[in-house]
């Protein structure tokens, strides 16, 4: 009986060594505090392995799922591993901007069961060029409740693109930023071509007197280890600015 048992844990912990390993060379998931967990995906930008940031939160209603694995080939190990993990199913997906590390999978979660959604701004741009749509629209700053949790999905203005929204945890003062702040890993605002970087610091700002000091700040991509991200970003379009006058 005792050799049964440890072969039976040798055999789990093998098995628990191996899906570990695949899961981090392409799919890695890291809680964050409580029923908040920040899921990363990775893609070649530039030549360079670049990492992308979306959110799921576990509600006593299902998971909710925030933007979709940038690497497409992760829609499915994502939900996998959710359901692994914590016994639960996504239920629900907010992109939170019309580029494909927050849109590539609504179409296949669609399929999934899953009810996705995007603002009908980030909508007609996603139609526009003919990429994945949600099958329901926002259309304007709204309150969802899952579960035992809140959330407001909230537009500030643009920014990284013209339709970037945030989403704020009131109650745990979470803030899910997307691509509109960069981490304090960045050095610079990264990819521009929809960006307004004029707007981009009233739309910070607006962000910051609804949020006041958030506990945690979740940028699109690189570290989220520290909240200093919002004035991070500010530094950021300070200094491009500064360089676009020379
Ligand atoms: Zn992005």
């Amino acid at each position: 009986m005792i050799k049964l048992i440890s072969l039976f844990l040798s055999f789990s912990f093998l098995s628990l060594f191996s899906f570990g390993q695949t899961e981090s060379s392409k799919l890695q998931i890291t809680q964050l505090t409580k029923d908040f967990y920040i899921y990363t995906t990775w893609q070649s930008f530039n030549g360079v392995r670049f990492p992308a940031n979306g959110m799921y939160v576990l509600t006593n209603n299902g998971v909710l799922l925030l933007d979709s694995p940038w690497d497409t080939t992760q829609f499915q190990p994502l939900l996998d591993s959710i359901l692994i993990k914590h016994n639960k199913n996504v239920v629900m997906c907010i992109a939170t901007h019309s580029h494909e590390d927050r849109t590539a999978g609504l179409v296949y979660y669609g399929t999934r069961e899953i009810k996705t959604y995007t603002t009908k701004q980030t909508d007609s741009i996603s139609q526009i060029r003919g990429e994945p749509r949600a099958q329901y629209l926002i259309t304007s700053d709204t309150i969802f409740r899952l579960g035992q949790h809140e959330f407001e999905v909230y537009y500030a203005g643009p920014g990284h693109t013209t339709d970037n929204v945030v989403i704020w945890f009131k109650k745990e003062k979470i803030l899910y930023g997307g691509c509109l702040i960069k981490s304090t890993e960045a050095n610079d605002l990264g990819n521009l071509s929809d960006a307004n970087v004029v707007a981009w610091p009233e739309t910070i700002h607006k962000i910051q007197l609804k949020c006041g000091k958030p506990k945690y700040v979740i940028p699109g991509h690189q570290s989220w280890s520290n909240n200093q991200s919002l004035e991070h970003t500010l530094m950021l379009i300070e200094q491009y600015q500064l360089n676009e006058k020379k």
